[in-house]
């Protein structure tokens, strides 16, 4: 069968393959788009079962697909390189494009880089590869087009980002894309999400630059809960950024859920500010069981200096309500924050070791491009080994980036020392 569009989503690094395994639900939206316009696409999913491209060579269409579309993220970034190589070798006429949260902020540089990209999807992309089959693949008359960055008559074209539609207009997102059962076996719980972006501008996260803030209406986000309910899935890891974001948005969640007569269980995102009796009460009346919390760090100064709003002053008090209504908290940290020193860190580790939290992450510190803190390093202290740390797949095991207050040693030895502190 001849396809429009092959999506691959390739393999995360070695040591990252028992990681988190979440389908790419940017895949998904684009499919169900193309899917609604007639246009055919298929999915070769390196990522699940970690193999490399070359070995499923076998489940590529033997006709070349129009366009070949690849899932890059920090996990994979020299993965989806290499595919795209090997790809635009295998189906010379075709269009090899990339998407993902890193390359959609250094689309320029890619395309310099890399003659065998032809284009990289920039944020929410979610009808452009419709777009650009509908203009039968010529670049050239992609002018009109947003959020894609493309070669074109030896320049590279960048037609910016901009959203004139809303999460509703878009069709059901298409998550037989993947393969569900073998996701189902890897884990009962699905990724589903009903909004993009964040309130909040926090100087370390590109979420809010990839994506103004839009949500969907609960009959869609319900709609799609219900096709991985048919495919098996009894729980559901709610992705937005932060998915209570207002109590009113919660209290429409839970009215659809109750009259429904839904009753899987479910966690999310929260931000800690937004943390009260009354909210987390009725997450937990309405199937919730845990939520994740990007605290980050202990020092008030360096929250400002990053803008992370949250008042840090009323953590304990924050952390006393999830106890009180029992919902399990998943605390996650940044070891090497900007302003953050050593004894911040002894203080964050005695902290974290007291509070007990169901589970914690200490990551250590990465710049993103898109934030403040890849544009402009030396307002934060940042130092970097190499900026483009995502190239190397070292980066997961030893930190690139540190600080002029934390050393890289310092940094790995911190990640380290206070997950063992939290366990013992
Ligand atoms: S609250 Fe979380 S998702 Fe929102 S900008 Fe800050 S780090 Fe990013």
């Amino acid at each position: 069968m001849k396809y429009d569009v092959l999506f691959v989503h390739p393999q995360n690094y070695g040591n990252l393959q028992t990681y988190l395994k979440l389908p790419s639900l940017e895949l998904c939206q684009i499919s169900a788009v193309l899917n609604q316009n007639g246009y055919s696409n298929k999915l070769v999913d390196c990522f699940i079962d970690g193999r490399d491209i070359q070995e499923l060579d076998n489940m590529l269409p033997i006709e070349s697909p129009r366009i070949v579309l690849i899932y890059c993220s920090e996990y994979n970034h020299i993965n989806a390189l290499h595919t795209a190589y090997y790809l635009a070798q295998r189906y010379p006429n075709a269009l090899i494009g990339i998407l993902g949260m890193i390359v959609t902020f250094i689309p320029e540089y890619l395309l310099k880089r890399y003659p065998f990209i032809d284009f990289v999807l920039l944020g929410n992309a979610d009808y452009v590869i419709k777009d650009i089959l509908e203009r039968d693949n010529k670049l050239s008359c992609c002018q009109d087009i947003k959020n894609v960055c493309y070669k074109c008559g030896g320049k590279i074209i960048n037609n910016g980002m901009n959203y004139n539609y809303s999460l509703n207009d878009l069709p059901t997102s298409n998550r037989e894309l993947y393969d569900l059962k073998k996701y189902h076996f890897h884990s009962p719980e699905a990724i589903v999400r009903s909004s993009r972006g964040c309130p909040s501008h926090c100087a370390f996260c590109n979420k809010t630059a990839y994506s103004p803030l839009m949500v969907e209406s609960m009959k869609n986000f319900f709609s799609e809960i219900d096709i991985l309910i048919k495919n098996g899935f009894n729980q559901f890891f709610f992705a937005d950024d932060t998915f209570a974001f207002t109590y009113y948005r919660l209290l429409e969640f839970c009215d659809y859920y109750r009259n429904h007569n839904y009753s899987f269980r479910w966690t999310s995102n929260l931000r800690l500010n937004d943390i009260t009796d009354e909210l987390i009460s009725k997450m937990k009346e309405n199937g919730a069981y845990r939520v994740f919390i990007g605290i980050e760090t202990l020092n008030h100064k360096s929250c400002e200096l990053v803008d992370k709003t949250q008042n840090i002053l009323d953590l304990e008090s924050r952390i006393d309500i999830l106890k009180k209504h029992k919902m399990e908290f998943h605390a996650s940290l940044i070891v090497g924050n900007p302003g953050d020193t050593i004894e911040d860190l002894e203080h964050t580790s005695k902290f974290i070791r007291k509070i007990q939290p169901t589970l914690a992450t200490f990551n250590t510190i990465k710049v993103y491009p898109g934030t403040p803190l890849y544009d402009n390093p030396d307002q934060y202290g940042i130092l970097a080994e190499d900026m483009m740390w995502f190239e190397n797949p070292d980066w997961n095991k030893r930190p690139m980036i540190y600080t002029k207050d934390l050393s890289p040693e310092q940094i790995a030895f911190y990640s380290r020392k206070m997950m063992v502190d939290m366990l013992i």
